[in-house]
């Protein structure tokens, strides 16, 4: 099993952000937080995001982090031996039962043509001996294979219960809590369908000038405008809605039952709520303003979904290009042509 994915370049990236966010921090970068600021940045293990960004003693937080992520990669090991040891259980299991069977079944096949064959009395109670002892038998290979398959029942429920929260990791965004592009795809699977055109909207909303945000304060305090930002979002919406990361500063909303001009009127809520919030650092006591950029989209009858998702990203992209902190939907883009 490969614990890393990343190619060689995204490895780089990672591996000289971690060098320039423990060097600006003052933590040094020995091979313990050296992991763990990789394991951060990656941003897929929950506990680690969530630790890193409440950390008051690195160090500490360090060591700790540092061996959740070995027993992590030591139980992802563990539960792939335990699949292929189940599984090969299971086909011994079954490899016994059946030549046992088989066993068997030449017995009472050998012992019915002996009693069609004769009529011999003793041979016949000899026979029927026989058949009762193979029944016996069988009936404790039956009784010891159900014990055999309880086991196996219980290991696959323990093996059940890893793979549901693996599931729900693999659709949560770990940095904010909410869901990421796989989870989109199955809202969409789950709530779009050909009945849904003209009634089921798009909206990306974008950070505007982000990366300022993370070069004046730093790549956590963004972090904590991500987290802060993508709750806002949930807040605001309704429970039908589905609120994801479509990025690094990028959120997705999906509207269902929601006509272009309800969107629209719902993306500039959200974009006046951002414009007048007022984020207050817990370290610095300063106070932080961020405003965002927007694009909305209303399905059509018949089209693609990624066209559907398309038309609200190149609203943004207009949206961005013609003053930002403004909400554009798809007929404005359409209109719209600057350099
Ligand atoms: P624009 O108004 O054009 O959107 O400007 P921008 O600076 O927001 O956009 P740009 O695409 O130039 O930069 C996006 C920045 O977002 C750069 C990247 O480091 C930051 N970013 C992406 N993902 C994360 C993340 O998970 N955490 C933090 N802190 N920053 C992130
Ligand atoms: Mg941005
Ligand atoms: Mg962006």
């Amino acid at each position: 099993m490969r614990h890393y994915r990343e190619n060689f370049a995204e490895s780089k990236l990672l591996a000289e952000t971690v060098l320039a966010e423990t060097i600006q921090r003052g933590v040094r970068p020995n091979p313990i937080n050296f992991m763990v600021w990789y394991e951060y940045l990656l941003k897929r293990d929950a506990f680690v995001v969530d630790r890193i960004a409440v950390a008051t003693d690195h160090e500490e937080t360090a060591v700790e982090l540092f061996n959740h992520i070995v027993s992590r990669i030591c139980v992802m090991n563990e539960i792939d031996g335990l699949v292929l040891k189940l599984v090969n259980d299971i086909i011994s299991d079954i490899d016994g039962w059946e030549s046992n069977l088989e066993r068997h079944t030449q017995t009472l096949e050998q012992a019915l043509s002996d009693l069609s064959a004769k009529s011999d009395v003793n041979l016949a109670s000899m026979v029927v001996k026989n058949v009762v002892e193979s029944v016996k038998d069988l009936t404790d290979s039956a009784r010891g294979m159900k014990s055999k398959m309880e086991e196996v029942r219980s290991e696959v429920d323990t093996l059940k219960k890893q793979l549901e929260v693996s599931y729900k990791e693999a659709h949560t965004d770990p940095l904010t809590g909410i869901g990421n592009r796989r989870a989109m795809d199955k809202f969409v699977a789950e709530n779009l369908d050909e009945n849904s055109f003209d009634n089921f909207s798009c909206i990306i909303l974008d950070i505007d000038y982000f990366k300022r945000i993370n070069d004046q304060h730093g790549h956590m305090v963004g972090d904590s405008v991500l987290r802060f930002i993508a709750k806002l979002l949930q807040q605001a919406s309704k429970g039908q809605d589905f609120v994801g990361r479509f990025g690094g500063e990028e959120f997705i909303l999906l509207l269902p039952q929601t006509s272009a001009s309800n969107a629209y009127a719902f993306a500039e809520k959200l974009r006046k709520l951002l414009q007048d919030t007022n984020l207050k650092l817990r370290n610095t006591q300063d106070t932080l303003k961020f405003t965002a950029s927007i694009g909305v989209s209303t399905y059509r009858k018949g089209e693609m979904v990624t066209d559907f998702i398309n038309r609200a990203d190149n609203a943004l992209y207009v949206a961005k290009g013609t003053g930002r902190n403004r909400v554009v939907d798809e007929i404005e883009a359409a209109n719209t042509k600057f350099a």
